[in-house]
Parts: structure tokens; C-alpha cells; sequence
């Protein structure tokens, strides 16, 4: 698989002459695998770059999975071009109980009112699945995926990508499964909750985590739903996952900033860290 990082921040964009170098679209990311259709994993203002690139490439089938419907991960979907293609086939998974309740997460953001558009005004053929945490989601465009309840106000799901014997998991938007003085981060075994964070991730080519946060930042804000760079390479390393993309950047941290945090996380012993930066492609 190829993984490309259409849009790496959290919260809300923030272009200018400050984010140049790291980018400043919130999350998107675009999954490519040879015969399969383009997988994208949430639709922040970064999805609209790569629904021009679609356009290019003539594409007449998308798979988008939500982690959840915060607008960071949301606001590009109606300027990703795609849906504005006759014919064109795209299956929506929305973190959802039924196919008519992900269609009606959607439909209250696409109602005319936050958005000129309305739903059902998008002239591609959108099919909405329901995906559920805590199971495997099998997709008619072949994708499949595992999925993780993680911690974030209002609930975000967690996603674990296979694909021929590769797998890609997306992390975000999420607090830690512990808090600092317990579990993995203490030296402890990790408990429960956290031990099935560890298990989802167990062996992972490669897995992209919100580090939005410095460990003194979330500490102060454990109930804002975000985690920090060494809780996600504890429990990476603990998953014995290959690499760690650190994702979701906070947008008070401009590319000086994202240099120094860059280097600072580096040199970790067993495992690749490295930070999300907007277009870059990794090779799964
Ligand atoms: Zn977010
Ligand atoms: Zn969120």
C-alpha cells in the first residue's frame, strides 16, 4: 500500500507562510493498493487536493472511512470532486448504528444550512455503511478493516487496514488508554482497556496516532481526547508496530516547532518514528 498525507492537522486548517513546510490542511490521508479503488480515511480540508488529483486520474470509485464527524475530519467533503461526478461510485463508512443513521450523520452537516449543498444534491452515487468498533469491516470495494472504539468526546473510531498481508492502522482522534502514572507509560502492565489498544496494533507495519498534544498539555486536558508522542511509541513499541507516524498536529505549532519535535522523537530504539507531513507519500 501507499500511504499519502493529504492534510495532518487537528482542530482546525491553519495555511500561511508558518505551516509551509508541514503543511496546513486538517486530516486526510489517501490509501493506494494496486486494482483496488482509492481508500480515504477522513475528509478534512486536505481532501479537496486529492479529489482534484482523482479528477485527473479519471476515477469512477472511492471508499472513504470516517473516524468520526468533528469538522476537522469533515468540512473538505463537499469539495472533494468526486462527489460532484455523475456515475461515479462512492461508499461512505460513517461510525454508525444503521445505513439510514450514517446517511443522517451526514445529512445534518450537508442540510443547506452549514453547507450551500444539501445530501442528496451531490450527484455521484454515495453509499452509506454503518461501521461499528470492536470488529472487522467488510467493504464491497474490497477494503477491509478492523475497528477500535477509542476516546474522544462524542466517539471516534480507530482503524486497522490489511491488504495483502500489509497493514496501515489510523488512530485518531483519541486521549491516552491510561493515564500517566498507570499502565504502559508507568512501566506497568498495561490494563485492560489499554491491552486491547496494544492487541489492535500487535505486529502493524505501520501505525498513525494523535500526538496533537505534549505530555503536560494532555495531562491538563485528558478529557479533550487527544494523546502525546510518548504514550503513542509506548504503546507502539509495546504493539511491536514497525513505524509510528505522529498525526493530527496541534495548529499553535508552526513548522519551527514541528522541526524540533521532529528531531526530538527521531531516536527511538526498535521502532521508526517519524511526523506527518502534507504530501508525503509512505510505502507500506
Ligand atoms: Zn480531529
Ligand atoms: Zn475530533
Amino acid at each position: 500500500m501507499d500511504l499519502t498525507f493529504w492534510g495532518v492537522r487537528g482542530s482546525i486548517p491553519v495555511p500561511g507562510e508558518h505551516t509551509r513546510r508541514w503543511g496546513g490542511n486538517s486530516s486526510c490521508l489517501e490509501v493506494r493498493a494496486p486494482g483496488m479503488p482509492p481508500l480515504v480515511l477522513d475528509c478534512g480540508t486536505g481532501a479537496r487536493g486529492l479529489g482534484f488529483k482523482l479528477g485527473e486520474e479519471g476515477c469512477e470509485h472511492v471508499q472513504i472511512l470516517f473516524s468520526h464527524l468533528h469538522t476537522d475530519h469533515l468540512f473538505g467533503l463537499p469539495f472533494f470532486g468526486p462527489v460532484f461526478k455523475p456515475g461515479c461510485r462512492i461508499e461512505v463508512g460513517v461510525p454508525a448504528w444503521s445505513e439510514d443513521e450514517a446517511r443522517e450523520r451526514i445529512a445534518r452537516y450537508l442540510n443547506g444550512a452549514f453547507h450551500p449543498l444539501r445530501l442528496r444534491e451531490l450527484v455521484a452515487s454515495l453509499e452509506f455503511v454503518p461501521v461499528r468498533p470492536d470488529r472487522t469491516a467488510v467493504f464491497s470495494s474490497g477494503w477491509q478493516a478492523g475497528t477500535l472504539r477509542l476516546l474522544h468526546p462524542g466517539g471516534s473510531i480507530g482503524y486497522r487496514v490489511t491488504h495483502e498481508g500489509r497493514s496501515l492502522a489510523y488512530i485518531t482522534d483519541t486521549g491516552p488508554f491510561s493515564a500517566p502514572t498507570e499502565g504502559l507509560l508507568a512501566g506497568e502492565e498495561p490494563g485492560p482497556a489499554e491491552a486491547r489498544l496494544v492487541s489492535f496494533l500487535e505486529g502493524a507495519d505501520l501505525v498513525v496516532f494523535d500526538t496533537m498534544f505534549d505530555q503536560d498539555a494532555c495531562v491538563d486536558r485528558l478529557h479533550w481526547g487527544h494523546s502525546f508522542p510518548e504514550y503513542a511509541i509506548a504503546v507502539c513499541r509495546a504493539a511491536k508496530a514497525e513505524r509510528l507516524v505522529l498525526f493530527h498536529h496541534d495548529p499553535s505549532f508552526d513548522d519551527d516547532t514541528l522541526d524540533a519535535r521532529a528531531a526530538q522523537y527521531e531516536q527511538t530504539d526498535g521502532l521508526v518514528v517519524t511526523q506527518a507531513r502534507e504530501g508525503d507519500t509512505i510505502q507500506v
